[in-house]
């Protein structure tokens, strides 16, 4: 039996050629192939400026320091997220908070935010910076987010790590429409990969310029912004502290061949989530929406085990899937009960959907490349699972 992981990358023959080429050229780094990248990208998404950077953790690093998050700032993201969309205010000196998640579209509760911003003026402050996360792909409501951003004056880095070929009303997800900086992420698992590698998208020349000194050491070379004389041709200045948060170029040369399949392999994803759904639909699980309005890029297919129909736990059905060489994982650990955030600040804080769509998720495999007979096989097993007794389930 083979192992079928949770999510996985696709490299073509052409992909291979682009990253030999780049290796075979006179740039390694700092060539033509991040901004022939950063434009291809920018251009799918309709936004003015892209800034490649070397993961999607550095990206929003940048993009918080870009939008001046410091010390005695507040930022504000979900528990149901990866670690660093928490971390990045705390690289910047500044405090986290969590808005919890609508219990059915497991983004950030738009309704619970407006509440929170409600309570926190009356104390006498607002977050900086508020970043809702596309989970699993599937677009926040970023018209209320966006409008309460207007209201109570606060940035809006979108973390669109999942959701790369997303859509949100007429634009695709990076259009910045409601936000002032998009996120994206080409890890290996997200939709279009670099290896490593992440990019920031915004419709402001501004923070596009300042992101791109902070991506190299905060040095520029751009003559008019220089703050003492040209000594010459070597000349530089540094003008900012700044980081080595650089994309290479064989990382930007796989990006832009991978970016010409997205919208391929995006369908792909919907055709195995449609499957996933009929197939599914009679067992006690609870499934993920797709919500009209926007169109989901599937990162994630997701699905909570239903307490009111079985008695069978989250663990169970890991521990049997994972027996059965199905690649399951488990997104996300809630970011406020890791010890970390416990010993800063969230101890005894409790996110009650966070938390109780934690205890009943699993991931199923979802990847553009997962074959019809090895998804047969992943419903085939869940099937068995809720059909044997489960003291029999080791
Ligand atoms: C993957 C991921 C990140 C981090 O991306 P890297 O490119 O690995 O740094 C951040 N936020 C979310 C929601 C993610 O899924």
């Amino acid at each position: 039996m083979v192992f079928i992981p949770y999510g996985r990358q696709s490299i073509s023959e052409e992909d291979l050629q682009a990253v030999a080429d780049v290796l075979r050229s006179d740039y390694l780094t700092q060539g033509p192939e991040v901004p022939k990248f950063e434009r291809a990208i920018a251009d799918y998404c309709g936004a003015a400026h892209a800034v490649a950077v070397n993961s999607a953790t550095s990206g929003l690093h940048i993009a918080c320091l870009a939008l001046g998050l410091g010390e005695g700032d507040v930022a504000w993201t979900v528990p149901n997220t990866f670690v660093a969309s928490a971390n990045c205010a705390i690289y910047c000196g500044a405090s986290v908070d969590f808005v919890d998640i609508d219990p059915v579209t497991l983004n950030m509760s738009a309704r619970r935010l407006e509440e929170k911003l409600k309570i926190a003026k009356a104390e006498g402050y607002v977050p900086k910076v508020v970043i809702p996360v596309h989970f699993s792909g599937l677009p926040c409501d970023m018209a209320k987010i966006g409008a309460l951003a207007q209201e109570y004056g606060f940035h809006v880095i979108e973390d669109a790590s999942h959701a790369i070929g997303a859509s949100y009303g007429n634009g695709k997800v990076g259009n910045c429409q409601h936000s002032d900086i998009t996120i994206f992420s080409f890890h290996p698992v997200k939709i279009i990969t670099t290896a490593e590698g992440g990019l920031a998208t915004t419709q402001s020349a501004e923070l596009a310029r300042r992101m791109q000194d902070l991506r190299s050491h905060g040095i520029t070379r751009d003559a008019a912004r220089m703050a003492k004389p040209n000594e010459g041709a070597w000349h530089y200045e540094q003008l900012d502290l700044g980081f080595n948060y650089r994309m290479t170029e064989m990382q930007a040369a796989l990006g832009s061949s991978q970016a010409t399949r997205l919208d391929e392999w995006v369908a792909r994803r919907h055709a195995i989530a449609d499957a996933y759904d009929k197939k599914l639909a009679h067992l006690p699980l609870i499934l993920p929406v797709r919500e009209s309005g926007s169109f989901s890029a599937l990162h994630l297919y997701v699905v909570q085990v239903d307490e009111t129909k079985t008695s069978l736990t989250r663990r169970q059905l890991f521990d049997a899937m994972r027996k059965a060489e199905i690649g399951v994982n488990v997104h996300y650990i809630p970011v406020h009960t890791q010890p970390y955030y416990r010993e800063n600040g969230m101890a005894g804080v409790s996110f009650p959907a966070s938390e109780a769509y934690y205890s009943r998720c699993v991931s199923l495999p979802m990847f553009a490349s997962l074959s019809d007979e090895d998804q047969a096989r992943v419903i085939a097993v869940l099937e068995h699972i809720f059909t044997v007794p489960e003291h029999s389930l080791a």
